[in-house]
């Protein structure tokens, strides 16, 4: 450990333990796990498996924190406080985490330092948001009767997340858990555990009180194992439909608070009027960014058929000309999809899609130049129907499916004719025809002219098998306060008044 590490009560970043009540532990049978880049698909760095008792020890802090520590007891503004020093504290470690999450994940390095600028901007929303929040009403009943209603913080939160974009993915519910007052362990995903010890350095350098924020590493026994815990109040879960319904089914017997953010298969319908320059200036970035890994992503494009030859090309020669690379390459727009695992599984989509008739109009496998890494071509398939297997299932990489279509009732049939409901897009030269067939669209945001969107200060949450539940605004701020309601001067009761 450097000098300038242990000074700031941080670990070298490529080897993290656990960070449990304040400070950096070994797991408890002293287990470890090496992780892979997967530019170079060489090893790089290590992160301690938390085992069954480091979970509890996790838990433990998280709940002595919260049940006999300063901060839920401490008021919002001043926790507010600690949220704007949260936020501070990362803008300085900005530049080390963009470069760590590269290696993690290979996101080119503007999604890297995005995934930081973002959780700076959630924690600051939420700061901000301190200043209106009222946490208790007084309130007179139908019957005259007197009432105090306060907002309470949920208690302790399990917060687990994916891959894809590890602090952002944090972002998403940590900031709205601190202010509510609750405290929390947060469980990243195997394939990316060391960038969140980031935000464990930044809780000491600001000295957040020990146990508010906990961050255990490990594979999916150690989330089940956080998910089945007594002690949790809240399971907040970002990731995959099956696992949700996995975590959803381990915190059932605990009767807890569970929200959960899962997988998308959003379409983009192109109406007939819809600008061509328009929908590739919006669909091109929104297919790549992230490295095509984004649950939002509008993989299924529909077209009217009289204009899929123009809309298909205009589209090609731009996904043609996307720089794939390192994403330490200052031109590289698209690095590579995270594990093997899911190299082999989009390959083994790309496949199912030629055994259904498919054609790649562009891409449709690994780059030429690329020998390693686990990398995927821009691609673009047609000749499929709507029922296909790269039409229906979560591809998670830049592969864009375009389907045409003969009228609107058919096309807004097949937007919705998925389990998902997370994300959808209309494009049309009329404001009203586009937001007529918005609203017809079973999805939790819809994007006019545009193929995703997120702004921190707007509620974001799927329907159907993408989940339940609501994350930023002020709606997410909500989702951590349960009501206590106090009768101060109540007669005796002879039924609801
Ligand atoms: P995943 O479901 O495999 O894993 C997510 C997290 O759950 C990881 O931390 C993992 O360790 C843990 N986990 C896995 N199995 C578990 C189990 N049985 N019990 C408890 N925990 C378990 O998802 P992923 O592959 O890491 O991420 C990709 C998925 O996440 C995609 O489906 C994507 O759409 C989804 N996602 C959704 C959103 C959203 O906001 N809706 C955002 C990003 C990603």
């Amino acid at each position: 450990m450097s000098i300038d590490q242990a000074e700031r009560g941080t670990q070298p970043t490529l080897r993290r333990e656990l960070f449990i009540g304040g400070s950096w532990r070994p797991s408890a049978d002293g287990s470890t796990t090496g992780l892979t880049d997967p530019t170079t698909e060489k090893a790089f760095g290590a992160a301690a498996v938390a085992s069954p008792t480091d979970v509890d020890a996790a838990v433990r802090a998280a709940r002595t924190a919260f049940d006999e520590g300063p901060w839920p007891r401490l008021t919002i503004v001043e926790r507010a406080e600690y949220l704007r020093r949260f936020a501070d504290a990362l803008a300085d470690d900005i530049e080390p985490i963009a470069q760590l999450v590269m290696r993690e994940t290979g996101l080119p390095r503007a999604d890297s330092l995005g995934g930081t600028k973002a959780m700076i901007t959630v924690l600051r929303y939420y700061a901000d948001l301190a200043d209106t929040v009222t946490l208790e009403e007084r309130r007179v009943g139908r019957t005259g009767v007197s009432t105090l209603i306060e907002k309470r913080p949920v208690g302790v939160v399990a917060q687990i997340v994916p891959w894809n974009s590890p602090i952002v993915m944090a972002a998403f519910n940590l900031p709205a858990a601190l202010l509510a007052g609750c405290t929390v362990v947060l469980k990243p995903s195997e394939l990316t555990p060391l960038s969140a010890g980031y935000l464990a350095d930044a809780a000491v350098r600001i000295g957040l009180p020990a146990g508010v924020l906990n961050v255990v590493t490990g594979p999916p026994a150690s989330s089940e194992a956080l998910v089945r815990h007594p002690a949790v109040n809240k399971v907040a879960f970002t990731g995959s439909t099956t696992t949700g319904r996995l975590i959803a089914e381990a915190a059932a017997p605990g009767l807890k608070h569970v929200s959960l953010e899962l997988g998308g298969k959003a379409a983009a319908l192109v109406l007939d009027d819809a600008p061509l320059a328009r929908i590739v200036d919006t669909m091109v970035p929104a297919m790549m960014f992230n490295n095509g890994q984004m649950c939002l992503q509008p993989s299924r494009l529909l077209v009217p058929r009289h204009r899929q030859q123009e809309i298909t090309d205009a589209l090609a020669a731009r996904f043609a000309e996307v720089v794939v690379g390192a994403p330490w390459d200052p031109d590289t727009e698209v690095g590579p999809l995270i594990s093997r695992g899911q190299h082999d599984k989009v390959m083994g989509l790309l496949a199912s899609a030629v055994d259904e008739g498919g054609r790649f109009v562009v891409g449709g496998g690994r780059p030429k130049d690329l020998d390693t890494g686990y990398f995927v071509e821009p691609t673009i398939i047609t000749d499929v129907g709507p029922r296909s297997r790269v039409a229906t299932e979560e591809i998670f990489a830049p592969v864009l499916v375009v389907i045409a279509y003969d009228d609107e009732e058919e096309a807004i049939a097949i937007v919705n004719d998925t389990e998902f409901g997370l994300n959808d897009a209309v494009y049309s030269a009329d404001p009203d025809r586009a937001l007529a067939m918005a609203r017809r669209m079973d999805s939790g945001s819809v994007n006019i002219n545009n193929g995703q969107y997120l702004d921190v200060a707007v509620p974001f949450g799927g329907v159907k098998q993408s989940g339940y539940g609501v994350e930023l605004g002020p709606e997410g701020l909500e989702a951590y306060f349960h009501h206590r309601v106090i009768y101060l001067d109540a007669e005796p009761f002879h039924g609801l008044g």
